[in-house]
């Protein structure tokens, strides 16, 4: 028997549409939408004030759809949506949901990709996933020139999303290239385009966002996500998230248009800043208060501004929280009632830490991933339990195998979790390997070893307790060994080596790397010297959260299963046993 939501999570209303795109369902409420009408801000800028009503939304995304189909020769019906992908680098803009919408209007896809990334990690997401145009910011401009030339994308396909002038210095768009808003100006004066014409089911089966990550092993894959996934995900928060707001309009604030401000800092690059914060808030009529990028005194600031009542953040942020009690206690924080934590681990110490430096806040964890478009489970205001990632949501089923391949369905004994749900997306793309290992019979393997508990209130619950696959979270961000492995591989002096995650104070985990030196590495060679040189080689190509922190340990031998296949287990617990006794 699978494990299912608690019974006092609500069903979903009605089956998730499966013919239309994620912007109407999200804009019309005809889908259950909140009831604001067109005046209500979704999005505004948290440095500027600049805010966008779900007008100027809808306004914004059918007319860069038009001037977007005259530039790029899109049409709605016509070509596959593989031949119209955009992809997108750049910090969170107040229109980068309203281009995943114009062009999921075109019938194309959008491919967000983190504004960390190096030129060579944006080359490899380019060509994968074959992207037609990049929209890029001032900022990132000449990482992202580099990489549209590396990958064949000519520069009058690369356009300006605009950013605060607090991270241009005052630069406007370079000559030459358009920005959003010159495709707009340009789009009203097109015709209205052809309707989308999809038949019943098109929008389970047609892929809207190509998100990366590396799943269980191996280097970054695309992860087709389709319309009806997201809309799922949507649906699902929502509809565990009801019983509480109405419990808010009627306690709380007796308003019966209760609606929140939500914070908008973390990367929509991110299926949790991009679903969970974006998608879920704009269709429940929140506002998100949009944030570029993560700075200390801003975010606060921001919070006061605008009487931001949820935060949604990652572990690491709020373990900075804990230690600065006299930055945080130079603003007026009391508009917020709820922080939300997700796409790491939070330790059970650093929410007892938050939890006495704001005792009426209810501190909240979600458990997601990519694949499954985001959240499987989340704790409910009313059921908080430090170190559960909650309740699973509504149509959801989740499994606990053993490492035997034996359903596990008592409390308490861990095994690895998988996840029936409409929102796990189509697979990953061109890579049937991947896809058999990941997604067996409706099943999603999450990679993730979980228990299941009966809570104080005795409601289940989902614990995270490990992680089996070969995946690190540094910051909430994904660093996969391999790509590592093979980068550090092309250094003179690695014959062979293994990266696993080790504990770290600030990100959660930081990669370390096992080395065996090359035959030509001289005896006299000083290791100190040696070690730095390797940390210095994936500086220069990789982004900063996947740089070496950990260190670099030199060993005789990578120790290998028969097959070849390297024993990160048997790495990590030595680790373990190093600093335990240390
Ligand atoms: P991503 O696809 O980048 O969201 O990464 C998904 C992975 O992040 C999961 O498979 C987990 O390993 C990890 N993760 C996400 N949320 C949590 C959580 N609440 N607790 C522990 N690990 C988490």
């Amino acid at each position: 028997m699978p494990f299912n939501p608690p019974s006092w999570v609500p069903q979903l209303p009605f089956d998730p549409p499966d013919s239309i795109p994620i912007c109407d369902f999200i804009l019309d409420e005809r889908f259950g939408r909140h009831p604001l009408g067109y005046s209500h801000s979704p999005f505004t800028c948290g440095l500027t004030g600049k805010t966008y009503s779900s007008l100027d939304v809808k306004e914004r995304v059918d007319y860069l759809a038009r001037g977007l189909a005259k530039e790029l020769g899109f049409h709605p019906n016509k070509g596959s949506e593989w031949d119209k992908v955009i992809a997108v680098f750049s910090v969170n803009t107040l229109d980068t949901l309203p281009l995943a919408w114009a062009t999921h209007r075109l019938g194309g896809i959008q491919s967000p990709a983190n504004a960390a990334y190096s030129t060579d990690e944006l080359v490899y997401q380019l060509k994968n996933s074959n992207a037609k145009a990049l929209f890029t910011c001032v900022p990132l401009l000449e990482t992202a020139r580099a990489a549209a030339k590396q990958s064949g994308i000519p520069e009058n396909c690369i356009y300006i999303l605009e950013v605060p002038s607090q991270l241009t210095g005052g630069k406007g768009s370079p000559d030459g290239l358009k920005t959003v808003d010159d495709l707009i100006r340009e789009g009203r004066k097109l015709d209205r385009l052809e309707a989308l014409s999809w038949a019943s089911g098109d929008g389970a089966k047609k892929t809207a966002f190509l998100c990366y990550s590396s799943g269980t092993s191996g280097l970054p894959k695309g992860v087709m996500i389709s319309h009806r996934n997201v809309i799922s995900n949507t649906m699902q928060i929502a509809t565990f998230e009801k019983p509480f707001r109405d419990k808010m309009i009627n306690d709380l604030r007796n308003q019966s248009d209760y609606t929140e401000n939500v914070l908008g800092l973390l990367p929509m690059s991110h299926i949790y800043g991009l679903v969970v914060i974006c998608h879920a808030s704009a269709y429940r009529g929140d506002g998100v208060i949009v944030l570029p990028k993560f700075e200390f005194a801003s975010t606060l600031q921001a919070i006061q501004d605008y009487k931001i009542n949820s935060l949604f953040l990652v572990p690491p942020i709020i373990i900075l929280m804990t230690k600065n009690p006299q930055m945080l206690a130079k603003y007026d924080l009391s508009s917020v009632w709820a922080l939300f934590t997700g796409a790491a681990p939070l330790g059970q110490e650093t929410a007892e830490d938050v939890q006495k430096m704001f005792p009426s806040w209810k501190i909240r964890q979600g458990y997601g991933l990519t694949e499954t478009c985001t959240v499987v489970c989340s704790t409910s205001p009313e059921d908080v339990w430090f170190g559960s990632s909650g309740s699973i949501l509504p149509g959801i089923e989740c499994k606990i195998v053993s490492i035997e391949g034996n359903e596990i369905t008592g409390y308490d004994q861990p095994g690895e979790l998988l996840v029936k749900s409409p929102a796990v997306v189509l697979g990953y793309l061109n890579n049937d390997k991947a896809n058999m290992e990941t997604f067996q019979d409706g099943y999603m393997r999450t990679g993730d070893e979980a228990v299941i508990r009966k809570g104080p209130s005795g409601h289940e619950h989902v614990f995270i307790v490990d992680r089996i696959k070969e995946l690190i979270k540094v910051k909430g961000h994904q660093v996969a060994p391999a790509e590592l492995e093979a980068h550090l591989l092309t250094h003179p002096a690695v014959n062979d080596c293994a990266v696993i995650q080790v504990p770290d104070e600030k990100s959660g985990e930081v990669p370390k790397a096992f080395v065996v030196k090359s035959p030509s590495v001289g005896l006299e060679e000083n290791e100190r010297v040696l070690a730095r040189e390797i940390q210095k080689h994936v500086e220069k190509a990789k982004a900063r959260y996947k740089w070496i922190a950990g260190g670099v340990e030199f060993i005789d031998e990578i120790p290998k299963s028969p097959s070849g296949k390297i024993l990160r287990r048997f790495l990590r617990d030595k680790e373990k046993e190093k600093r335990r006794k240390a």
